[in-house]
């Protein structure tokens, strides 16, 4: 065996829902212990691709990896080594944060997680909520159980779908420090956003995506040094 695979693979997917084109062909590489960020608008395709990465949707054509585990064929082994954080607050309103990621540890057949837990609960904040119901949480302690319940196994690739849309600057400066951690300690991240700042702030590699299409993909110095040509141009042009 040569090397380890990358911890995410997409090859040639497309995505059709009716008559709508979601996703046109689209190829991505993040190689294992990256930051990665994909950038694009609304309604580019982020989720949609995120989804089928997940297992949660199945690609018109093409096919997804993850730790060399394809997400339609290997199911178990590639939801096993990812862990996803969800655009929506979807839960389970009757439980508590603890319950919900005991319930969570047992899906992946963890019996005595309960340290981890901890842990995680410490790490994000979360310790004097355990005991609360979801449905009692404001939104932004909702999403930190969400980026909870995706660690509870501990996965080496997490996916974070536009975890900080929404969210307050105090809360989404600490979930980014609390990613950077995740990052430093060996996990792979792909974290999706339209805010360009995030990914510059937090990323090494970024893709943009536009109406279903990667339009560039580079380091972050490379397309940043990119973005201020064409804006110093502009503004040249438009000082004349
Ligand atoms: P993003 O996450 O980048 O905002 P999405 O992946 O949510 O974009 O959506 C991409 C496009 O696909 C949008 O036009 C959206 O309306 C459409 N879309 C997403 N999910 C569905 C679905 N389940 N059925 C029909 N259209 C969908
Ligand atoms: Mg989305």
């Amino acid at each position: 065996m040569s090397g380890s695979p990358p911890a995410l693979e997409v090859r040639a997917v497309h995505k059709r829902f009716g008559e709508l084109h979601a996703l046109r062909g689209v190829d991505l590489t993040v190689e294992a212990g990256e930051f990665f960020a994909l950038l694009g608008p609304n309604g580019a395709g982020k989720s949609t691709l995120i989804n089928i990465v997940a297992g949660l949707a199945r690609a018109t054509l093409g096919s997804a990896r993850v730790m060399g585990h394809d997400v339609v064929r290997d199911y178990r082994a590639a939801r096993r080594a990812l862990g996803v954080v969800p655009q929506e607050l979807v839960f389970d309103p009757f439980f508590t944060v603890r319950e919900t990621l005991e319930i969570q540890s047992g899906y992946f057949g963890l019996r005595d997680n309960h340290a981890w837990i901890d842990a995680l609960l410490d790490g994000l904040g979360l310790a004097d909520k355990a005991d609360t119901n979801m449905r009692k949480l404001s939104g932004g302690m909702k999403r930190r159980v969400l980026v909870a319940q995706a660690l509870v196994h501990k996965p080496p690739v997490i996916i974070l779908d536009e975890p900080t849309a929404g969210v307050d600057v105090e809360l989404r400066q600490s979930l980014w420090q609390f990613i950077q951690m995740l990052n430093r300690e060996g996990h792979t991240v792909l974290l999706t956003t339209h805010y360009l700042e995030e990914a510059e702030a937090l990323c090494n590699r970024i893709a943009m995506l536009k109406q279903g299409r990667i339009i560039a993909l580079d380091t972050k110095q490379n397309l940043l040094s990119r973005f201020t040509e064409k804006y110093a141009s502009f503004t040249l042009r438009e000082g004349r």
